[in-house]
């Protein structure tokens, strides 16, 4: 079949990759960007595809790697915008694929990836103490500007007799999978404990954390001690001062 062929401005010398025929697209895919069939996948869905929403369940095996490389052809786009000269200058020579990779593969993945298996426990002793878990490190970045929030993150939980308890490392993997988008801090932690509550179903449950935002930092009104602490109280947390208390109070200790 004869394709139309439109002249592409390509800059980068190694071309993003197009959707090739496959089993699993349809033919009208074929020759379009990957970003555009994912984005139609999820449309037809009417989900959301918001910085912090996750997108894993529209996309299929093998084609982060194509994602790569069209996020490396548009880097490069950036960099010839802001006039750096990528081809004589060695330091930035392969910036746009580093900077593509870092995006999809590592510090927004979140977005990418299924939520980790969380294997439960049922709570076999019966535990209903309230368990501190952290502190957690937390590497995002915000929405707005997509500077690095660092920072660090308490989750406390008063489970039930009934509750199913997860392992410790796992809290450290889902916070990780929510925080490795780009963020704003108040709903990512409102985002954690959604979580946190219909997996464990705890009688209370609290988030707080403390982070850096760079983009306090870095640009803006570069104030470089400024720091943002927020914290989400839930169920007995709530309502009972003494038990928010208890929990706010171990915190300071360490
Ligand atoms: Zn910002």
């Amino acid at each position: 079949m004869p394709t139309k062929k439109t002249p592409v401005k390509s800059v980068s010398k190694t071309p993003a990759k197009k959707v090739t025929q496959k089993s699993t697209l349809k033919k009208s895919d074929v020759g379009t960007p990957l970003s555009v069939v994912i984005r139609r996948r999820i449309e037809a869905q009417k989900a959301r595809f918001h910085a912090n929403d996750n997108i894993a369940k529209f996309i299929q095996p093998g084609e982060l790697e194509g994602l790569v490389d069209e996020v490396a052809e548009k880097m490069q786009a950036v960099l010839e915008s802001l006039v750096i000269d990528t081809e004589s200058d060695h330091n930035t020579k392969n910036t746009s694929q580093r900077v593509a990779k870092m995006f999809v593969k590592e510090v927004f993945n979140g977005r990418y990836v299924e939520q980790p298996t969380l294997t439960k426990f049922p709570n076999v002793s019966r535990l209903n103490e309230l368990m501190i878990i952290g502190p957690i490190t937390v590497r995002s970045a915000c929405s707005h500007h997509l500077c690095p929030i660092m920072g660090r993150i308490w989750i406390g939980v008063l489970p039930s007799k009934e509750s199913a308890l997860i392992g410790l490392s796992k809290y450290s993997r889902l916070t990780e999978w929510v925080m490795c988008r780009p963020q704003i801090q108040e709903e990512a932690v409102v985002e954690l404990a959604d979580m946190l509550e219909k997996k464990i179903k705890p009688v209370g449950v609290a988030i707080v954390m403390d982070a850096d935002h760079f983009c306090m930092q870095w640009r803006g009104v570069k104030d470089r001690d400024s720091k943002m602490v927020n914290s989400v109280m839930r169920g007995a947390f709530l309502k009972d001062s003494n038990l928010r208390r208890e929990f706010l109070s171990l915190l300071e200790k360490r």
